[in-house]
């Protein structure tokens, strides 16, 4: 690594992109400081702090890997692993079809690759085989968002304006731990006594509730929708709807009405355990302060994340949501709004630029022939050649090696046999495979399984793009120089299509990448056409859909007006805020549509049985892949636990810091004890950031959203046993 001024770029984990500068040292790891910017004020949690560590971990894979005949995976030349590759490739179409290779992709890469790996799939492979592991992640509330407003950006806002903030209703996030400087946003709502939170776990971000008089709602697990419809019906029972923006702006109330009239709160307490005093005093704070807002007063929010989208009706309960905020009259207006909290670092960029088995750059629909057109055009080929959709994450995942499932597998950023639901079954595929073929700079348990690994390049040796949780795109720039061996995915994806006679274009350098993306884009829901490196490098504030305006195509020439949000930045493009006047349906207006609920699948009503609940830790990014890999967060949090109430763990004869036995119809895994009178006595929490036997996705099952096909990750039945202290 040589000595270089430091570069700002942004960090390589969550969706929050904290702003960071990285300063290459000539000897040692670089330095890492934060950077001030509107999401995160200058501040990182401890992730992003430790990022540089990733850079020369000793665990870093530097050259392709392949395994050889005795099984196990010895250095190779680039060519040689490429040609590797590519041979199979054309092996595994000519016998079993183009369906028969597959690739799965990540909300973890860079605008520039997640755009020219869905281009790779269907071009140079022809396979309609491509899903990524967003499919976790953000596809209920996508769904859900694209049904109400007929667009789908985690925040149609900038995250500042949750600063002036009057209430804020957050159901099933936990930003707390896993994105801490997003705290500063909420200081003032805390402070009023306007923070609400929904978690069946007092979380660190619940208990901040306690400070000003706020209020934590704690439901079984699996109930979210019935307390939604619970704080539904006493809005429109209690008169409290704003009536007036329903009839101007949305569609839909009445069947919502009727929907929500069976949930009187006593209800929604026998059916979700808050107690009813509790649902109408939600209710009436949101109505209240809703009110106030559309006078003039601080802002009204509804923001959800995955503790309430990854149920098997994760869609319907973010509808029920979205529901709650058009009553009150929030959504595309000065008042406030909803929105959901992406996960991962470019979850955002991630699902709309054709990694998706169902869509094509720009939002586009794989079905629609005018999308197809437009997209075949910026692609230089011919509409016939690109495939029709795919099949979502998990039916790819687990049709791995079963007759008429994928024979090959290309993995790209993502660790599937720790972060997929069922992941013994996985894993089982992935050995079944003809060929897997993974791309990671880590030998992750995904990669162990591989092949073929080759080795790329991490977030602070690239340049690029990603786009943050409020659909404001950024630059990630190299600032220090990657291991000699290391290669772009950008370069690997250009070589395999060259070696495949792939038709259109892999140029591997990120603009000239991004220049295509901008037409592929252009027109579309995610219209990036008048996004440019230059105005990114130039300190522009850039948020999608951003078309080209100017005469010569591009930049943009809708420069707004700096406002508070983002006061002391030289510009403004783009659409900081959605839906202001209408939302993207073509009559212009937000649909509420009316859901069900039917009885959570959880933990059945027999003793034993409880809920397990899966999430995340503030040491820990996602499988835990890189996090792992850094010594001081490893130490922090070093091994998997099992979280779980004293009365629950004195009747199972469970001590802390013993190590338990957790079990479901799927698998077994095994944590240390870990007592918390923060968690309901019917509730096990395990974090999904180990491997091995710890990995809590042994235990939870492929159970999909019919809409989404999100997995529900928050709600399997298990039973514990005590394995004694070990
Ligand atoms: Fe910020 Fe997320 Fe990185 Fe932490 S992990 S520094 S919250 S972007």
């Amino acid at each position: 690594m040589t000595g270089r001024a430091p570069t700002p770029t942004h960090c390589p984990y969550c969706a929050l992109q904290c702003a960071m500068t990285v300063a290459a040292a000539p000897e040692g790891v670089p330095e890492i400081a934060g950077r001030d910017f509107p999401t995160n004020g200058g501040a990182l949690c401890r992730k992003g702090w430790s990022a540089a560590k990733l850079l020369d971990s000793p665990e870093r894979v530097v050259r392709p890997l392949m395994r050889g005949a005795d099984g196990r995976l010895r250095p190779a030349d680039w060519d040689t692993a490429l040609d590797a590759v590519a041979d199979r490739a054309r092996a595994v179409r000519r016998d079993h079809g183009a369906d028969a290779v597959a690739v799965f992709g990540s909300g973890g890469l860079t605008n520039e690759k997640a755009y020219q790996l869905g281009k790779f799939a269907r071009l140079a492979l022809g396979t309609s085989r491509i899903d990524y592991n967003g499919r976790f992640c953000m596809s209920s509330a996508a769904a859900a968002g694209n049904r109400a407003f007929g667009l789908d950006r985690g925040l149609p806002f900038p995250l500042a304006d949750l600063a002036g903030a009057g209430a804020v209703l957050l159901l099933g996030s936990n930003v707390a731990e896993t994105m801490p400087p997003f705290l500063r946003h909420l200081e003032g709502v805390r402070g009023a006594g306007g923070l609400l939170v929904v978690d069946p776990r007092r979380s660190a971000t619940a208990r901040l509730t306690s400070d000003g008089g706020g209020l934590h709602l704690q439901p079984t697990p699996g109930t979210d929708l019935q307390l939604l419809l619970g704080l539904a019906h006493v809005v429109l029972a209690e008169g409290l709807a704003d009536e007036e923006y329903l009839a101007a702006r949305t569609t839909g109330r009445d069947a919502v009405a009727r929907s929500a009239a069976p949930w009187w709160p006593e209800r929604v307490q026998a059916a979700t355990g808050v107690p009813a005093r509790l649902v109408r005093d939600a209710a009436h704070r949101l109505a209240a302060a809703a009110r106030a807002a559309a006078a003039g007063g601080p802002r009204v929010y509804i923001l959800t994340g995955r503790g309430v989208e990854q149920h098997e009706n994760g869609t319907d309960t973010t509808t029920a949501a979205i529901n709650l905020a058009l009553l009150l009259g929030l959504p595309g207006t000065a008042a406030g709004g909803y929105g959901t909290l992406t996960g991962q670092g470019n979850g955002q960029g991630g699902r709309e630029h054709g990694q998706k088995s169902d869509q094509l750059p720009g939002y586009r629909k794989i079905t629609d022939p005018a999308d197809r057109a437009h997209v075949a055009a910026a692609w230089g080929v011919d509409e016939g050649v690109i495939p029709g959709p795919g099949v979502p994450a998990t039916e790819l995942l687990h049709s791995l090696g079963l007759p008429g499932g994928p024979r090959m597998l290309m993995v790209h950023g993502a660790n599937v046999a720790v972060s997929a639901p069922d992941a013994g079954r996985v894993v089982d595929g992935l050995r079944r495979l003809d060929f897997l073929v993974v791309c990671d700079f880590f030998l992750s348990e995904t990669a162990a399984e591989a092949d073929v690994v080759l080795p790329v390049l991490q977030w602070a040796e690239e340049e690029g793009t990603m786009t943050n949780l409020e659909g404001r795109i950024l630059r990630r720039r190299r600032a220090v120089d990657p291991p000699e061996g290391a290669r772009s995915e950008l370069w690997i994806l250009a070589e395999l299509a060259r070696r495949l006679d792939a038709p259109g274009r892999f140029p591997a350098d990120p603009r000239a990448v991004f220049a295509e993306l901008r037409e592929a884009s252009r027109g579309g829901l995610a219209d990036y056409s008048g996004v440019s490196y230059e105005a990114l490098d130039g300190g522009a504030a850039v948020y999608w859909p951003c078309p080209a305006t100017g005469p010569d195509g591009a930049p943009s020439g809708a420069d707004l007006p700096p406002d508070a949000a983002h006061a002391g930045l030289p510009s403004l493009l783009g659409t900081p805020r959605l839906f202001l006047g209408r939302f993207a349906h073509p009559d212009g207006r937000a649909r509420l549509i009316a859901v069900r609920a039917g009885s959570p699948s959880g933990a059945p009503n027999e003793p034993g049985f409880l809920t397990l609940l899966t999430g995340r830790l503030m040491e820990h990014y996602q499988s835990g892949a890189q996090t792992r890999r850094v010594p001081e967060l490893l130490a922090a949090q070093p091994e998997p636990r099992v979280e779980l109430h004293p009365s629950t763990a004195l009747a199972l004869g469970i001590a802390q810091g013993d190590l338990v036995s957790v079990s479901s119809l799927r698998g077994r895994a095994v944590g240390r004890a870990t007592l918390s009178a923060d968690i309901r006595a019917d509730s096990v929490f395990m974090p999904f950031h180990f491997g091995g036997s710890g990995s809590a996705n042994l235990l939870t099952r492929a159970l999909t959203d019919p809409i989404s096909s999100m997995p529900a990750f928050k709600n399997t039945p298990i039973l514990m046993a005590p394995l004694g202290p070990g």
